[in-house]
């Protein structure tokens, strides 16, 4: 958690909402912070100012944006992406096709074979960047070339990127992207999402979430949609104010700190820790990728027992997620990540592993969350 963000809600909540009540969506710019808060995320993803927005969960933002993308290629029907790709934008796709029943595909294929599987049958291409259980990251900038150039549209999702690595929507060219604000933007439980459109396809878009606050003059309440100018129209309702306040003070933090220094501390971090788990746990694979460069900010090692390696480090203050079937995953963030911690989860690991520490009944009774 953002040292400031404690205060900086306790403020809004006492002087915006407990003064001024419902009159805050007015002078306290309630209304204004979801394209306020998408303009400093810009920077961080290479895009431009006015083209990225806030609000609702990244899943949503996986619908429009896949919706959008597939009405600006009506001719085709495949959508493709790869089987690391999380499953909420896999399920999303399938529940859209559904939705449609216009006869689409979702084609996933391994995430290294994408390239060889762009086509002009392709309608989007659907990727994350980076692999959420092995870290692998695809080349964004040379995957979307080949799509343009099979006249295929190209989605981005920035989950695990974003406040991790340097991301160039513009230099990449991509079409559309989305991402969340909770993972290494540390905007807390239930931060709001983010979508970027492309300049040339922003005013051509529909919301396949037409939405009131999405229209042209919401408070005409007029019968009809009309969708409203640029990237405004990616709006669906009522925007979450409260975890957009909570999301300022996370972002402050990107104001002393550049997104290359972050990258470069990352890596050394991730490099140490790989070292040092293999030289003390020679029973766990690597399942990440070696190269620093094809790799985002985290590090998995696979082990059958994960589950309660993971539970038993956490009960000595090293916090890591399991992602089944047996991957280890710890998340290298420099913001609050140093050497000193790294070394620390290292011995944690060998301690766990080496005296079987996972292999009791408590750690083994499966979480909600896990
Ligand atoms: C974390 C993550 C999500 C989660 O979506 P929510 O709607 O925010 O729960 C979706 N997609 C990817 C790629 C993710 O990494």
């Amino acid at each position: 958690m953002p040292l400031a963000a404690r205060e900086h809600v306790a403020t809004m909540m006492g002087n915006e909402w407990g003064e001024q009540m419902i009159k805050g969506w007015n002078n306290a710019g309630w209304m204004s912070l979801s394209t306020q808060i998408g303009d400093r995320i810009a920077p961080l993803i290479g895009a431009e100012p006015g083209h990225v927005i806030m609000g609702d969960t990244l899943s949503i933002k996986v619908h429009q944006a896949l919706a959008a993308a597939l009405a600006l290629n009506p001719g085709r029907k495949v959508i493709l992406s790869d089987y690391g790709n999380f499953p909420s934008d896999l399920y999303i796709a399938q529940g859209l096709i559904k939705t449609l029943d216009r006869g689409h595909t979702l084609k996933t294929v391994a995430p290294e074979d994408v390239s060889h599987h762009i086509d002009d049958q392709v309608a989007v291409l659907m990727l994350t960047e980076v692999d959420y259980r092995t870290s692998r990251k695809h080349d964004m900038q040379a995957l979307t070339a080949t799509a343009h150039a099979h006249g295929v549209i190209t989605l981005w999702d920035l989950a695990h990127s974003v406040g991790a690595l340097p991301v160039d929507l513009v230099g990449s060219n991509v079409d559309f992207a989305v991402g969340c604000t909770y993972k290494y933007l540390n905007g807390g439980p239930g931060a709001p999402a983010f979508i970027y459109v492309c300049p040339a396809y922003v005013n051509k878009v529909d919301s396949s979430l037409s939405g009131w606050l999405g229209h042209a003059a919401p408070f005409d309440f007029e019968l009809d949609y009309r969708a409203a100018q640029g990237i405004e129209r990616l709006r669906v309702g009522t925007p979450p104010v409260i975890a957009l306040k909570c999301l300022e003070p996370a972002l402050d933090i990107w104001d002393l700190v550049t997104i290359d220094q972050v990258r470069k501390q990352s890596i050394a971090l991730c490099e140490l820790f790989i070292r040092e788990v293999e030289s003390r746990c020679p029973g766990l694979t690597l399942n990440s990728p070696r190269n620093p460069q094809e790799r985002g900010s985290q590090v998995s090692f696979c082990f059958e027992e994960g589950y309660g390696v993971i539970q038993a480090m956490a009960e000595r203050g090293v916090i890591g997620d399991f992602r089944a079937p047996d991957n280890m995953r710890f998340g290298f963030a420099p913001l609050y990540i140093d050497e000193h911690d790294v070394m620390t989860a290292a011995t944690q690991l060998e301690e766990v592993i080496s005296n079987r520490l996972w292999d009791q009944p408590k750690y083994k009774t499966r979480a909600t969350v896990t």
